[in-house]
């Protein structure tokens, strides 16, 4: 069979090779770590730095078709394993979500909203957009956020100075957000193909708990005309950006039922994880089959269900739970399935797994999530 190759070694890339692997595809990965958790279960990791140019030569060298797990891929080893194998994602779209900037541009031009939003090159320059905006807003680094890292909620004028000195140390530009007071937040995964063929999954609706996603539930509680649209505005983002492969749109739902796009990941995503069991095609299926330019799979929901992330912290409680006699009688017709990553340290706030609850209705997965009481330690 063909070799997938793939830059980075997390847990998206476990679950990507765990898909691909099933359809006869081989696997091989370049990761820094040693026994990553997609290299525990590729053929091949080659271990060195993302940017290290002879690793990715030797990655070119063996893979048929190059993919990436993470969006903060070196666009110099991009345009290298262009021109040595074949990228069919290209480097565009990860230069254009690897800057906030570029990104809401490229989202506006697609005929879909975002937050308003002003760039921010000097302190006096925010002073005057927070005012426009009024407070609270949000100050981000351009580049190399995740996880609410690389960001400042302002609450008030006197934290300009602050907040400008503080991020601007990153040395990346800034962007100002006017702050969303959103009702709920969602996300749409939408996945097209060379052929282009386009297709979204059910949009899921994400809890945060310290900016980290705590839960996916879906179906959405929200109403049917608001989800197709936010369906709608991610495949129009996928055609308009000439997405080949998943790509993951955030958004947040306000109470007037209006939809902001927040941001983008060019890749499968946490609060996809609840295709894997839920419906007829997983992210990770539906990745592969779209770079491998093979018909796409269907994307129906099949039950209701409720995605929980495991942090370090929980892994222990989530094991004790599961072979407890009342984790299945809390609830008739529950079944949680559970995932973990391969990661040997379970420090606390990573991730090192997580459950989908496939249940009847989305409120008995939740209340098999309440009576685990896993999840206590962190709300
Ligand atoms: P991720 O881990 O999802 O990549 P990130 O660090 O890139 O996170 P964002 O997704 O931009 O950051 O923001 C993190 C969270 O902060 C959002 O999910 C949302 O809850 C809140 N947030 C961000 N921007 C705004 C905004 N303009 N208005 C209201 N809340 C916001
Ligand atoms: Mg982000
Ligand atoms: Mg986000």
């Amino acid at each position: 069979g063909a070799t997938i190759g793939m830059l980075g070694g997390g847990q998206l890339g476990r679950m990507l090779a765990l898909a691909g692997r099933a359809m006869g595809y081989r696997f091989a990965t370049l990761d820094p770590t040693p026994d990553s958790p997609c290299g525990q279960v590729a053929d091949k990791q080659i271990t060195a730095a993302y940017h290290d140019v002879g690793a990715a030569r030797e990655l070119a060298a063996i893979a048929d078709v190059i993919t990436y797990e993470f969006e903060n891929v070196d666009v110099e080893v991009t345009s290298l394993l262009m021109k040595e194998s074949y990228v069919p994602q290209g480097s565009s779209l990860l230069y254009t979500t690897q800057h906030r900037l570029r990104e809401k541009r490229a989202i506006e031009a697609a005929g879909v909203k975002v937050a308003p939003y002003a760039e921010i090159k000097s302190a006096e320059e925010l002073r005057e957009a927070a005012e426009r905006f009024g407070v609270p807003c949000v100050l981000k680094t351009a580049t190399g956020g995740y996880d609410g890292k690389g960001q400042w909620v302002l609450r008030s004028q006197g934290e300009v100075q602050e907040a400008y000195d503080t991020l601007s140390k990153a040395g990346t530009e800034l962007v100002l957000e006017q702050f969303i007071h959103f009702d709920k937040e969602i996300s749409v995964i939408a996945v097209r193909s060379p052929r282009g063929e386009v297709k979204t999954f059910p949009p899921a609706e994400n809890e945060h708990v310290n900016n980290i996603l705590h839960l996916s539930i879906v179906p959405a509680r929200a109403p049917e005309q608001v989800l197709k649209e936010a369906q709608r505005m991610a495949e129009r983002i996928a055609e308009e950006l000439d997405v080949i492969g998943l790509i993951a749109v955030e958004m947040f739902l306000t109470k007037e039922g209006e939809l902001f796009v927040n941001e983008l990941a060019p890749r499968p995503h946490n609060s996809g994880h609840y295709t894997m069991e839920a419906c007829q095609t997983s992210q990770f299926e539906q990745h592969v089959r779209a770079i491998c330019n093979l018909p796409l799979g269907g994307t129906e929901l099949l039950t209701p269900v409720v995605m929980a992330n495991v942090l370090g912290e929980h892994v222990k409680p989530l094991l004790d739970w599961i072979v407890k006699p009342e984790s299945e009688q809390v609830a008739a017709g529950v079944t949680a399935k559970v995932h973990l990553y391969g990661k040997s340290e379970a420090k606390r706030g990573r991730k090192m797994g997580h459950v989908n609850i496939l249940a009847p209705t989305t409120e008995a997965a939740c209340r098999w999530i309440d009576a685990s009481n896993i999840w206590e330690s962190k709300k």
